[in-house]
């Protein structure tokens, strides 16, 4: 039986990086940067006035000047007024590169064609040409997160279609006879599939595609033939991952063409894990109780999710846990926990957590507490997945 740092090393090494994609950059909300960005012009490109008022010459002193035109947003600059002249200016505007300084609207009063200055001239309130950035400056580095503030940056450095990480798509197959649909009533001895809409959402976290959609019986037939055609970069098979007779998780896996590469790990939830491999596709049997589900997929499929995409894998915090430690276990514990930030340190209070089964403490789960043989002694590794906001 695998421990959960072999079964990374094992994702590690057996999981490729799929190719990076050109996409429009609309498209490109909550992906990764797979390249460097850097700036097309000097940032800004041109001077620009950072306020509404007037432009004089250098030096200029409080009095009054004739008004002698206007630059408005999106016309070129004027050459520098001479000395007892004034151009009204805008915000943004563009200005000569020397040989001015600008006044506030505020500060002046304008009388026909003249304006009366109450204020000396300032460059403070020119954005100079370059002041930001120069040409080729890297703006944004391969692997930056693509949220507003980067999609904003590389709108205006012209990156119409960025190349950015795949979106990952994947075939998702609920098994056991006991399941019925969210919208129906079990009958006797049934329950309703909580962890279809479960991995529905893990996935849309993840930023992967949910491509295809099925439920079927413990039937190992019927879910080869099922499954067959279905193509995705991942396969996940949730229920029948375990030794039991009715567990056929890892024969689908063999017929479908899948190498298993693990069958079994050493942590709690989640003894039952398959991860198997057919070329560049990834394949994993979770065990069907939905708290296992939810920690697999945290520790495991995310990563394998992470890989394929080319992100580094997400790093544990060290935090506090506040309220009685979880008991702990033979086999590595990950225990789903609230983190949030208390006076600049970070705390956890560990939820409830009945048996695997029990779905009450999730939604509250924002990280995963790793706790070891020895139980909590202190500070304690926790994975986080979630805001820390309450
Ligand atoms: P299994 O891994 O198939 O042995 O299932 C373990 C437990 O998880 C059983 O009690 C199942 O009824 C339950 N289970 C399996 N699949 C689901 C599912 N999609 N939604 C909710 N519970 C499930
Ligand atoms: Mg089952």
């Amino acid at each position: 039986m695998l421990t959960v740092d072999e079964v990374w090393a094992l994702i590690d090494r057996e999981v490729s990086v799929l190719p990076a994609e050109s996409v429009p950059l609309e498209s490109a909300l909550g992906r990764r940067l797979a390249e460097d960005v850097s700036a097309d012009t000097d940032i800004p490109a041109f001077s620009r006035s950072a306020i509404d008022g007037f432009a004089l010459a250098s030096d200029s002193q409080p009095g009054r000047f004739r008004i002698v035109g206007e630059v408005r947003p999106g016309m070129p600059a004027s050459p520098p007024p001479r000395s007892g002249e004034a151009l009204k200016i805008f915000t943004g505007s563009a200005l000569p590169e020397s040989g001015v300084a600008l006044v506030m609207l505020e500060d002046t009063v304008t009388e026909g064609d003249e304006v009366v200055v109450s204020v000396a001239g300032t460059t403070r309130l020119v954005r100079s040409r370059a002041s930001q950035s120069r040409a080729g400056d890297v703006l944004l580095s391969a692997g930056a997160s693509m949220g507003p503030g980067a999609m904003a940056l590389l709108a205006s450095v012209g990156q119409a279609r960025p190349l950015v990480s795949p979106v990952i798509t994947t075939t998702h197959f609920s098994s056991g006879s006991e399941l019925v649909p969210v919208s129906e009533t079990p009958g006797a001895g049934c329950i309703r599939d909580s962890n279809s809409p479960l991995v529905a959402a893990l996935l849309a976290e993840a930023g992967a595609e949910l491509l295809h959609h099925a439920r079927g019986s413990e039937s190992v037939d019927e879910a080869v033939s099922v499954l067959e055609p279905l193509k995705a970069d991942l396969l996940l098979i949730s229920g029948g991952a375990s030794v039991g007779a009715y567990d056929g998780t890892g024969e689908i896996l063999r017929r479908l063409g899948f190498v298993i590469h693990c069958a079994r790990v050493k942590s709690r939830p989640g003894k039952p894990l398959i991860f198997a491999a057919r070329g560049a596709q990834i394949a994993f049997g979770l065990p069907g109780n939905p708290l296992s589900h939810f920690v697999c997929f945290h520790l495991f499929v995310r990563r394998a999710i992470d890989r394929l995409s080319g992100f580094t894998p997400r790093k544990f915090l060290s935090v506090r846990l506040s309220g009685t430690p979880p008991a702990p276990d033979p086999r590595e514990t990950w225990w789903p926990a609230r983190v949030r930030g208390e006076a600049g340190n970070l705390v956890a209070v560990a939820l409830p957590w009945r048996d695997s089964s029990d779905l009450t403490g999730l939604p509250e789960a924002n990280a995963l507490l790793r706790i070891g043989s020895a139980g909590i002694n202190g500070l304690v590794d926790a994975l986080l997945f979630g805001s820390l906001e309450s």
